[in-house]
Formats: structure tokens, C-alpha cells, sequence
């Protein structure tokens, strides 16, 4: 789960990290009376979406007088904001961060992952913060310092001075990096995170270092101990088809391509996907039914598909294991029947009942292609779907 910006900076001071004074709005009218509150006579006013990159994007616009501060809030507010990390449509701007305007002399990056290779926590600094982290990292990856924590382990104030003495911090900053590194690693184990990052962390004018964005993903698994954090949840960023799905406990995820998977296994759904690929398709979706699914999610997952913009085919593979093919082509027709069937499908059963389920598609009247040999089924629904035009 993700959250904002205003959220994760919210916890940063639970946890002593120090952030800019700040007024979260929701409408252009309380524009004025935030910057009254904050004082000063430079504003930064940030859209809150659930995506980085929003400096590059629009979405964070420096003000120098009110008047400035709710032009720039009437233009944001209510828009959809598009980023190098959000897909085409970008994400609705429904409240909007007014920051007193820093006066920067330094960006650094700091942040805490789960790595996966070296099995720690491992803590990424950089001298080279701000809005061009990634190209930094892939271009000159030894400008990026890199830490790992046992977690089993503890990590010790000498650790954290360690890193600030390669950021080159002055002794007073030092001391700041340290609550502030402590802060975010404990923020990392008390609450289930799996990614935590201030970029950019800033050092200012005035000798003080300070939390300027906040980005916090949480471990979904984890969730159901956290309640202060689901709380936070914000769903106008999240995809309505996945929200959807998982009322419905589908494993959903839409993808840009253009053939409508539904299997189940999430093995065998990025087997499926691969080999739609590799015979020249793209999938729409990943979508895992579920071992022990009914007829009524078939349905739903069935109309999910469908009425997915980009879809111009769809490839059913199910193997037949606890869950009963018959059930499965059944889900397949009541959909069909609910919501019509206006593009190829193409139907592998196999295991647990395929006969009776292959049956029930072939006696019906809709125009459904049977398979028994999943490579086939691949070819066939790339083939038929080229046929549709959109
Ligand atoms: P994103 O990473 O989504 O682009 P940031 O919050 O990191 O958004 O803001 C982008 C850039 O805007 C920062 O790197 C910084 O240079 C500038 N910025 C953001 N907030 C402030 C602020 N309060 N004062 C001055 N500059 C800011
Ligand atoms: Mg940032």
C-alpha cells in the first residue's frame, strides 16, 4: 500500500525526522488562509498523488505571492496529474500540500529497501539527490552509497555517522542525520515497510537538514497489524478494476497489452502471459482466479476482462486441480450471458472435470474456441485477436 506525501511526512515527525511547516488543502479558498498560517513569502504548493516524478510532471509549482499560490492551486486542483510514473491518464490532484519555501543549498537522497539478493535492509544515500535519482543510479551507480542492516541486527549511531561522513555533513548536520536515519529505520521495522525514501533530503541556508518529499510502501501483506496505517488508505489512486477484483478475492492487475488472461495459479497465469508473448500477443492483465473459485467470480473476472478498453481477445487457461472445469465454464457462459461477448475467446480446460466442462462451451450457442493444448491456445488467440479492430 502507498500513501502520501503529507502522510509519510506526517509519521516522519512521530519519529523526530524534521519536514517544512506545511497546510494540507482541499479547496482553492483555503489557499490564503495557508499562507497566512505558514508566514513567510515563498510558497511551494505540491499535488498529493500517489506517484513520484511530480516536480517534472507540473505538479509542484513555487510561489512568490498569494495571489500566485491559488492560481496555482485553482490550476491543479481537480485535475488529473500525469508524471514519468504514472500511465497516460495520471492521477486525480484531489488535495494539494502548501510548504514554506526552502531555501536549499544541498539535495541528498536517503532510503531503506528490502533486498531481496543480499537478504538485509539496505540503505541507499546519495550526494546527488532531487529529481533525477534514477538516471544517477543507472548512469553512475558509484555515487550512490549503499549500506546493508542485518535484520536480525540492530543498526548503531557509528553506522549512521559512517554514511553522513561520506555525504559530507557537518558536525551539526551529522547530528540531524542521525535521528533522522535512526527515525526512518524504525519507522522501516515498527511499521512493515517495504520502501522508504526522502528525496530530497535537503540541508538549508540555515544549517539544518531537512525531509523535503517522504515515499512510503508498506508491506500489503502486513497490513491487518497496522490499522493507523490501512486508515491512510486513499483509493481514488488506486485502479478501479483492481479494487474491484480483490472485493471479489481475484489477484488482478492490469497491464497495457491487448489479450485478457484468466487462469488460475499465479504460476501458471505468468506462464500463460509468457507464452502470449512469445507468440507475438501482449496480456491486458494478470489475473489469478483462485484455487477454490465459484462460478460467480468466473463471472465477475470474466466481466472485468471484457470491459477492459484496451482488450481484443481473451485466453482462458484453467487447470483443473481442487477447482472443477464444468464450474469454470459455467462462470464463463453466465458471464456471456450478463454481460455479451463481443470478442474472441479462446477456452483451455484441462484436469478435473475438462470433458464436462469443454461440453458445456461447445453445446452452447456462443462463439467460444475450445482448446486442449495450451501452446495452441496461444497462437490462436494472438491470431484472432489481430483480427479486431478497435
Ligand atoms: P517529486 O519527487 O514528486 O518531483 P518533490 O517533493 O521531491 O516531488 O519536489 C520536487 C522538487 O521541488 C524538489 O527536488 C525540490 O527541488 C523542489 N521543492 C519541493 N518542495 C520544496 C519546498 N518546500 N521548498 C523549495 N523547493 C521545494
Ligand atoms: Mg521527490
Amino acid at each position: 500500500m502507498h500513501i502520501h506525501e503529507y502522510q509519510a511526512k506526517g509519521l516522519f515527525r512521530q519519529y523526530n525526522i524534521q519536514t517544512p511547516k506545511a497546510v494540507l488543502i482541499s479547496a482553492v479558498d483555503e489557499a490564503s488562509k495557508a499562507c497566512g498560517e505558514l508566514g513567510g513569502d515563498i510558497w511551494v504548493v505540491k499535488a498529493q498523488v500517489h506517484a513520484g516524478g511530480r516536480g517534472k510532471g507540473g505538479g509542484v509549482i513555487l510561489c512568490r505571492s498569494v495571489k500566485a499560490v491559488e492560481a496555482a492551486c485553482e490550476k491543479l486542483l481537480g485535475s488529473n496529474l500525469i508524471t514519468p510514473q504514472t500511465d497516460d491518464k495520471g492521477l486525480p490532484i484531489n488535495q494539494l500540500l502548501i510548504e514554506g519555501g526552502q531555501n536549499i543549498e544541498r539535495e541528498l537522497y536517503l532510503g531503506l529497501l528490502v533486498d531481496r539478493q543480499t537478504q538485509k535492509i539496505t540503505i541507499l544515500a546519495s550526494t546527488e539527490g532531487g529529481m533525477d535519482i534514477e538516471k544517477v543510479a543507472s548512469e553512475t551507480p558509484e555515487k550512490i552509497i549503499k549500506f546493508g542492516v542485518d535484520p536480525l541486527g540492530a543498526l548503531s549511531t557509528n553506522d549512521c555517522a559512517s554514511i553522513a561522513s561520506q555525504l559530507n555533513l557537518n558536525n551539526t548536520l551529522t547530528d540531524q542525520f542521525i535521528t533522522t536515519l535512526m527515525g526512518l529505520y524504525q519507522i522501516f521495522i515498527e511499521k512493515d515497510v517495504s520502501l522508504i525514501e526522502i528525496n530530497p533530503l535537503i540541508t538549508t541556508a540555515e544549517n539544518t537538514l531537512l525531509a523535503l518529499d517522504g515515499k512510503i510502501d508498506f508491506d500489503d501483506n502486513a497490513l491487518y497489524r497496522h490499522e493507523d496505517i490501512v486508515t491512510m488508505r486513499d483509493k481514488s489512486q488506486e485502479d478501479e478494476k483492481e479494487n474491484e477484483a480483490s472485493e471479489y478475492q481475484l489477484n488482478y492487475i492490469s497491464l497495457d497489452g491487448t489479450i485478457g488472461c484468466m487462469v488460475n495459479g499465479a504460476g501458471l497465469a505468468m506462464a500463460t502471459m509468457d507464452l502470449i508473448e512469445h507468440h507475438g500477443g501482449s496480456p491486458a492483465n494478470f489475473l489469478d482466479v483462485g484455487g477454490g473459485t465459484t462460478a460467480d467470480r468466473v463471472a465477475k473476472a470474466f466481466e472485468l476482462i471484457q470491459t477492459e478498453a484496451n482488450v481484443q481477445g481473451i485466453l482462458v487457461n484453467i487447470f483443473g486441480g481442487i477447482v472443477r472445469c464444468d464450474l469454470i465454464a459455467e462462470g464463463i457462459l453466465q458471464a456471456i450471458e450478463k454481460v455479451g461477448l463481443n470478442l474472441p475467446i479462446v477456452v483451455r480446460l484441462e484436469g478435473t472435470n475438462a470433458t464436462a466442462g469443454l461440453k458445456l462451451l461447445d453445446e452452447s450457442t456462443a462463439d467460444i474456441h475450445t482448446e486442449a493444448d495450451l501452446t495452441q491456445a496461444a497462437i490462436k488467440i494472438v491470431e484472432l485477436s489481430k483480427g479486431v479492430l478497435q
